[in-house]
C-alpha cells in the first residue's frame, strides 16, 4: 500500500470516529492552527524567504495577516455557519420544522500552489477544518522550503490523523489524486486543473478550482491616472507579478500611453527604488524554468520600462511593455510574472470587446471616475471578480465568494464560503405523522371528486 494510500485511510477512518462533528473540536484545532502561525512566525517567513526572496515584513502582510483573520472570522463565526438554517415553506409544510443542515462532506484533498505557499494552502484548510472535514493537505513541491516546514510541524498543532501533510511532486499528487476523497480543493494551473477534475470525475468527487489566467485592466482617460498607476504598479509587481489576481495587461486609449508608462516608472521608483536588484521588499521568480518562461514572453515587444534581468538570481526588473497587440507573445498565456503589457484600444467598447474575445479572467479591474461606465463594465464582460479603482483588495474582503469562472476555476472560498463549499447544504424536511387528511389528494385513486378539477 502507498504512502498516500495509507494517510488517506487514516483520515477516513479517524473521520468516521466522528470526532470532528463537535464544533468544540473545530474551533481548539482552528485556535491551535492561529497557535502555529504565530508561534512559528520565524519558520515561515524564512521558508518564504528562500522561496521568493519574500522580505519578513512582506510575507506577514499578504501570507499570514490575512490566514489568521480567516481563522479567527472561522472561530466567531463558527457557531452560526453551522446552525440549521431555516428555509420559507410552502403550504403543504407550514406546519412542519423545515431546514438546511450544513454537514461534512468528509475528507477534502487540498492542492496548494507556490506563489503565495501558505495562504493559499492553509486557508482552504480553515474552511474544511470548520465545515468538520478531514483534509489531507498537498503542498507545492516547487516552494520546496515552504513545503518542508509544514510537513515538519503542522502535525504539532494539528490533528495528525485528520489533517496530515503530503510533500512531493507530480507522482505524488497523482497516486493522491487516484484515492477516493469526497471534495478535492486545488490551486494552480488550468492544464493541471483539467487533469484534477478528470481524476476526481473517477470518483464522483466534486472539485474546486482556483486557476488563473489574463486579467485584464482598463483605464479610462478620464481618471486620475496618476493614482491609478500607483495602485496598478502595486498590485503588479508585488511578488514580482506571481499573483493569481495581479493585473495582467492593461487596456487604454492612445492619448495616455505615454503617461501611464511614465506614471508606472515612478511608482516603480517609488516602491523599489532605482535598482530592485537589491531591494529587500522586491522578490524573485521562483524557479529557473519559470525565469526562462518569463523572459521569452517578453520577444518581439518593445520595452518602456525595466528590461534587466540576472538569470543567476533569478531576478527580473519590473517591466512595462508598451505597443503590444493581441498577437504579441506576451498575450498568448498568463504572464505570472513582472511584466506589464499595455494595448492601446479606441475607447471602452474596444476593451469589452478585447476582454469578451478571450477566456473569463479571475478578475477584471476598471478605473473609471465614471460609475456609469463601471457598471457598463461589469454589465457587459464575465470575470471571477470585478475590482474598479483598485487592484488585489477583493481578495480581503472575506463576505466576497474568491474564485473563478470558465476558464479561470469553479466554486469559491473565503469566509462564510468556505465553509459552504466544504459542507453539504442538506435539505431536513420534518413532518408529523398526524393530519392525514391533508393528504388525501395525492393518494389514487385520482378521482375528479377527490381533485375537485
Ligand atoms: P504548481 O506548479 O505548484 O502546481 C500546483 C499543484 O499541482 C502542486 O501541488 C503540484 O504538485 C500539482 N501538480 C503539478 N503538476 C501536476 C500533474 N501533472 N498532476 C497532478 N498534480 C500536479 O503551481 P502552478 O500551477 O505553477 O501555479 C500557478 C498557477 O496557479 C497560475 O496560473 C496562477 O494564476 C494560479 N493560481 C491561482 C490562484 C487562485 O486562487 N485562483 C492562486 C494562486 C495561483
Amino acid at each position: 500500500m502507498s504512502r498516500e494510500q495509507l494517510v488517506v485511510q487514516q483520515a477516513r477512518k479517524s473521520f468516521l470516529t466522528g470526532k470532528t462533528k463537535p464544533l468544540e473540536f473545530r474551533i481548539h484545532q482552528l485556535k491551535s492552527l492561529l497557535r502555529f502561525i504565530s508561534e512559528r512566525r520565524g519558520d515561515i517567513t524564512y521558508a518564504v524567504k528562500r522561496d521568493l526572496g519574500k522580505s519578513e515584513k512582506g510575507t506577514e502582510l499578504f501570507e499570514t495577516l490575512g490566514l489568521e483573520g480567516e481563522i479567527e472570522l472561522a472561530v466567531e463565526k463558527l457557531a452560526e455557519w453551522a446552525a440549521p438554517r431555516p428555509v420559507e415553506k410552502n403550504f403543504l409544510t407550514i406546519t412542519d420544522e423545515v431546514y438546511v443542515q450544513p454537514e461534512p462532506l468528509g475528507v477534502v484533498l487540498i492542492i496548494g500552489a507556490w506563489n503565495y505557499p501558505w495562504a493559499i494552502t492553509l486557508q482552504p484548510l480553515v474552511g474544511a477544518i470548520a465545515a468538520g472535514n478531514a483534509a489531507v493537505i498537498k503542498p507545492s513541491e516547487v516552494s520546496s522550503h515552504s513545503a518542508k516546514v509544514m510537513e515538519e510541524l503542522l502535525h504539532k498543532y494539528l490533528d495528525k490523523d485528520l489533517y496530515p501533510v503530503v510533500t512531493g511532486g507530480v507522482a505524488e499528487t497523482q497516486e493522491l489524486l487516484r484515492q477516493r476523497f469526497d471534495h478535492v480543493f486545488y490551486t494552480g494551473n488550468s492544464t493541471v486543473g483539467r487533469l484534477v477534475m478528470e481524476a476526481a470525475a473517477r470518483h464522483l468527487t466534486p472539485v474546486t478550482l482556483e486557476l488563473g489566467g489574463k486579467s485584464p485592466c482598463y483605464i479610462d482617460k478620464s481618471c486620475d491616472i496618476s493614482v491609478a498607476c500607483r495602485r496598478i504598479t502595486w498590485g503588479k509587481f508585488v511578488n514580482c507579478g506571481q499573483t493569481c489576481i495581479a493585473p495582467d495587461y492593461i487596456l487604454c486609449e492612445p492619448s495616455i500611453q505615454s503617461r501611464v508608462v511614465e506614471e508606472i516608472k515612478k511608482s516603480i521608483k517609488e516602491f523599489y527604488t532605482e535598482n530592485p536588484k537589491t531591494f529587500e521588499d522586491y522578490g524573485r521568480i521562483i524557479n529557473q524554468r519559470h525565469f526562462k518562461r518569463v523572459m521569452a514572453l517578453m520577444e518581439g515587444s518593445t520595452v518602456a520600462a525595466g528590461g534587466d534581468s540576472d538569470e543567476s538570481q533569478c531576478y527580473i526588473e519590473p517591466t512595462v511593455l508598451q505597443d503590444v497587440t493581441g498577437e504579441s507573445k506576451v498575450m498568448k498565456e498568463e504572464i505570472f510574472g513582472p511584466l506589464l503589457p499595455i494595448i492601446t484600444v479606441s475607447g471602452v467598447d474596444e476593451a469589452v470587446q478585447f476582454i469578451n474575445e478571450r477566456e473569463k479572467p479571475l478578475v477584471v479591474y476598471v478605473f473609471s471616475h465614471n460609475n456609469k461606465l463601471i457598471k457598463r463594465v461589469i454589465a457587459e464582460t464575465s470575470s471571477g471578480a470585478l475590482l474598479a479603482n483598485d487592484c488585489l483588495v477583493h481578495f480581503t474582503v472575506s463576505a466576497l465568494p474568491f474564485g473563478g469562472v470558465g476558464n479561470s476555476g469553479m466554486g469559491c472560498y473565503h469566509g462564510r464560503h468556505s465553509f459552504d463549499q466544504l459542507s453539504h447544504l442538506r435539505s431536513c424536511l420534518i413532518k408529523q405523522l398526524k393530519m392525514e387528511g391533508v393528504n388525501s389528494m395525492r393518494y389514487p385513486p385520482h378521482t375528479a371528486k377527490k381533485l375537485g378539477w
